[in-house]
């Protein structure tokens, strides 16, 4: 699968056509309800869009995993942007699995999420830990052959519907961030519970939970990676992630995008469409302008990754900058449609709400800029 950039542009066309189909007229109802949708679920592992990042082995596919994962994520996000969420963290969820479990769990595990359709829920952060991944307090204690988790995550995406979780916990008091460590733990371990379900302002079809580990046993196979060096796994799977964040955040500029220009052809004002009003042009003009640069540095960032070359830089820009045009064209959509754009019969004031969401998860924007401004120092000399 992917041996070519055309083979990608078939898999775009078709993501693009069942979103359209079977997504899009849901996505309405999805975000009224507040409620993680079993159907675009079933659609997504019937597509392959679940395992994506995956080994082929296991479903997934060995070239262009980074660009084919945001061509995805575009395409479904363009449509329903909480629907897209599912991809991205199902992708970063198993990213721990491929990269840090050691050969039979990674096959046990692998196998469970491509064969028994299994979600995997991401539990990094805490209620005093956000940004401040050192802060984590959730401890991972060895006792013989397992350890013992105690802890409680907050903010998990698929927190109630994943059957899997990749956990940052503390495995040393020393060393702030160098004393993290990635576990596997299923959900239905004894200790484990799904708490509070959030009621979110977007993106509200995803299911967001707390997640609490209470003495919680596993064996020590389940440990990712290495001991003491989860949080470098976490910052290679941000490579990974923040170009599929990005490519969310695109496409809800480009949904928005749409229904801005059809609207400003039809309404008409001082006796012409408003789209011959020089004001809109200039609107619709700098919208286009923003989604191309977007779409420019999210396809940059993914390619890096795809031929293995380092992309945190690029990452983050992408991520940071498509994320502040998803809200700005957004915003500006609205604006353009008038009284209209507020109302609920456009989905403008939805895709509104959840391009926020792409501003803080994933690294906050304001944490993007702080990586940026490290790489670009360090590339000339600066430590
Ligand atoms: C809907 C949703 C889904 C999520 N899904 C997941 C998930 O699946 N798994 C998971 O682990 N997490 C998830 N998160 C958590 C998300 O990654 C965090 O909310 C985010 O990293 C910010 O952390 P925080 O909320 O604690 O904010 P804080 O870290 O408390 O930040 C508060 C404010 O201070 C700013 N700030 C913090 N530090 C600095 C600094 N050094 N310099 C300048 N400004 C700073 C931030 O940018 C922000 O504006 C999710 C969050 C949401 C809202």
């Amino acid at each position: 699968m992917f041996e070519s950039v055309e083979e990608i542009r078939i898999f775009r066309e078709i993501v693009h056509r069942a979103a359209k189909e079977r997504i899009e007229p849901l996505a309405a109802s999805i975000d009224e309800q507040g409620v993680f949708n079993r159907d675009v679920e079933a659609l997504c592992w019937e597509l392959g869009l679940l395992t994506l990042s995956l080994p082929p082995e296991y479903g997934g596919i060995e070239r262009y995993r980074g660009t084919a994962l945001c061509c995805a994520v575009e395409e479904i996000a363009r449509c329903c942007a909480a629907s897209a969420l599912l991809l991205i963290i199902q992708a970063v969820g198993s990213f721990p699995i491929v990269h840090g479990a050691r050969a039979e769990i990674r096959d046990k595990f692998l196998s469970r999420i491509c064969n028994d359709r299994s979600l995997v829920g991401y539990l990094v952060t805490e209620p005093v830990a956000g940004s401040d991944v050192a802060s984590i307090k959730t401890s991972a204690r060895r006792d013989g052959d397992e350890y013992v988790l105690s802890g409680t995550k907050c903010f998990a995406t698929n927190g109630g519907v994943a059957s899997l979780y990749s956990v940052l916990a503390r495995t040393s008091q020393e060393g702030g961030h160098r004393g993290l460590s990635f576990f596997l733990v299923e959900r239905d371990r004894p200790g484990v519970s799904v708490g509070r379900t959030e009621n979110k302002l977007g993106q509200r079809g995803s299911n967001t939970t707390e997640v609490i580990l209470e003495e919680v046993r596993i064996p020590a196979a389940h440990l990712l990676g290495e001991e003491g060096k989860g949080f470098l796994l976490a910052m290679k799977d941000f490579d990974m992630s923040r170009p599929a964040v990005a490519a969310q955040a695109l496409g809800i500029a480009e949904g928005a995008f749409e229904v801005m220009v059809r609207y400003a052809r039809e309404r008409r004002t001082f006796g012409k469409p408003i789209s011959r009003h020089q004001l809109i042009q200039a609107i619709i003009a700098d919208s286009g302008t923003l989604i191309e640069a977007a779409r420019g540095l999210t396809y940059r960032a993914a390619g890096l990754y795809d031929r293995g070359e380092r992309n945190t830089k690029i990452a983050s820009m992408a991520k940071c900058f498509a994320s502040d045009a998803a809200m700005k064209v957004t915003t500006d959509a609205i604006q353009v449609l008038g009284g209209y754009g507020y109302m609920k019969d456009f989905p403008l004031e939805r895709m509104f709400r959840d391009a926020k969401l792409t501003q803080i998860f994933e690294g906050t924007n304001q944490i993007q800029r702080l990586v940026i401004a490290r790489e670009v120092l360090n590339e000339r000399g600066h430590k």
